[in-house]
């Protein structure tokens, strides 16, 4: 196995996209897109893997991945020839969809390029009947993926570059035996990609069977100490799911991601918070996938202010724009607690990130600064008083339309409900999220209930539509 020093991936961070090997039409994507430079991860696997070598790439969420591999497999891309040429495997649908999105967004200068999205949990025949179609990109979920293959309507004889997305995670969920089945249906002949967050034992065995002499990259945690504000907070373990609430109201951020050890200490602290009037919602394994869509979709639309999350429940989340991290529980690894400040702080935002410890928890404390060679600030809980005597309250609030993707609704359909016949200004909707039966429309708080009253009572692209509020 090769390994690139990081040193050089260093250099080349910040370094601008057009010293690679891309077509001037992708430049002016990256561009319009507002990509200036490449980020670290970027910078050291794009040079990789647009010569068509193998990689193992490892980088926190949020560092740019999906990018990297996205540039080298459109850059392979024959768009003139009708089969699957790129199967990106992912852990879940929500990242699958996120991965697919990224892929359009970039893919945006070639008119002819369908990707397709093949995910558990919706209707095959769709799929079937797109995929019959012809498509260029596959992106899924190892379970639906294989039975497309077993069922032979997902080809893989043509495929070029295969990439396992979140590996780290997919190993988690159990997926080895679906993703080596879906490896050995990929021609010998093939580009391996693989990213991940973190680098489990189960990686090295998936990169000794299915990747040919990997060029390998891992790239060392770096905060940017300005960015991130790290603060911790002495607790009793009485005062610990009360101390989040301090904290909420004496900062007073927007969007807050706090993480718990454990399923019952995220129960039991959304339980507390809701009681005291915020908005929270917990994000754990046992929702059903409609039901987390729901909850991703009000955190990132900032109509809940709370996330209260595990650690593996937030995995591979994209959330922008998040002001706080809270950790509810001190984590026992070192590294955690980097992946989870690292939520906040991103691009060039300031970001807070707040953590709770009780006396037990002192040397697992004493770890992270050792494994991260700073000395934490300490603040008293009297420190923190309420910066307002009003309720902290998210500026937004979601609708929820009945008709999604079925129905054929489009963002701008519903946006121009509410701006042309409702009357209301673009400055007061906000994120539109058209699902498989359903729409979510963030609004201002202040015009929700009136919102969903013109709604019912108007029409959406001359049709009648039911709507109610997601958020009270
Ligand atoms: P990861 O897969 O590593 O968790 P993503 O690929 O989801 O990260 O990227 C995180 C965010 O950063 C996305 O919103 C993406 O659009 C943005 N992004 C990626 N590359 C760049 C870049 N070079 N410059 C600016 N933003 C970028
Ligand atoms: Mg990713």
């Amino acid at each position: 196995m090769n390994s690139s020093p990081e040193s050089a991936a260093a250099s080349a961070a910040g370094a601008s996209f057009s010293r690679l090997p891309l077509s001037p039409a992708t430049l002016a994507t990256l561009e319009q897109l507002g990509y200036q430079t490449m980020t670290p991860i970027q910078a050291a696997s794009l040079p990789v893997a647009l010569a068509g070598q193998d990689l193992i790439a490892q980088a926190k969420t949020g560092s740019g991945k999906t990018a990297a591999f996205a540039l080298a497999l459109l850059n392979r891309l024959d768009a003139r020839r009708f089969d699957v040429q790129a199967l990106v495997l992912c852990p879940t649908r929500e990242l699958a969809d996120q991965v697919t999105q990224e892929i359009r967004r970039l893919a945006r200068a070639e008119e002819n390029i369908k990707i397709l999205t093949l995910c558990g949990g919706t209707p095959m025949r769709p799929q079937v009947d797109s995929l019959a179609h012809g498509a260029h990109i596959a992106v899924g979920t190892p379970g639906r993926i294989m039975d497309h293959l077993e069922r032979g309507t997902l080809v893989l004889d043509g495929l070029n570059t295969l990439v396992l997305d979140e590996a780290d995670r997919m190993l988690d969920m159990g997926f080895f035996d679906d993703i080596a089945h879906v490896a050995r249906q990929c021609p010998k002949e093939r580009q391996t990609l693989l990213f991940s967050a973190t680098y489990p034992e189960g990686i090295a065995r998936l990169s000794q069977q299915f990747l040919r002499k990997p060029h390998e990259i891992k790239l060392k945690e770096q905060h940017d100490d300005s960015k991130i504000r790290q603060r911790f907070y002495e607790v009793e373990e009485g005062q610990r799911l009360n101390a989040v609430a301090l904290l909420l109201n004496h900062y007073r951020p927007v969007s807050t991601l706090a993480f718990c050890n454990t399923k019952a200490r995220c129960r039991d602290l959304v339980e507390l918070l809701r009681a005291q009037g915020f908005e929270a919602l917990a994000l754990h394994g046992e929702l059903e996938q409609r039901e987390r869509d729901q909850v991703l979709v009000q955190f990132a639309n900032r109509s809940c202010s709370v996330l209260v999350a595990t650690d593996v429940a937030a995995r591979g989340l994209d959330i922008a724009q998040l002001e706080a991290v809270i950790n509810v529980d001190v984590t026992p690894d070192p590294e955690v607690y980097v992946h989870r400040i690292g939520r906040t702080g991103r691009a060039d935002q300031d970001g807070m990130a707040l953590s709770l410890a009780s006396m037990n928890e002192m040397g697992r404390v004493g770890n992270i600064e050792q494994q991260l060679g700073v000395e934490m600030e300490w603040q008293p809980l009297s420190a923190l008083a309420p910066a307002s005597s009003e309720r902290l309250l998210p500026p937004m609030v979601t609708l929820q339309i009945l008709g999604g993707r079925k129905e054929k609704m489009r963002p701008g359909d519903i946006l121009g409900a509410l701006t042309g016949e409702a009357g209301y200004a673009k400055e007061q909707i906000g994120k539109i999220n058209v699902m498989e039966m359903s729409t979510y429309v963030a609004v201002a708080r202040g015009i929700g209930r009136e919102a969903v009253r013109k709604l019912n009572d108007g029409k959406v692209k001359g049709k009648r539509v039911k709507v109610r509020m997601l958020t009270e």
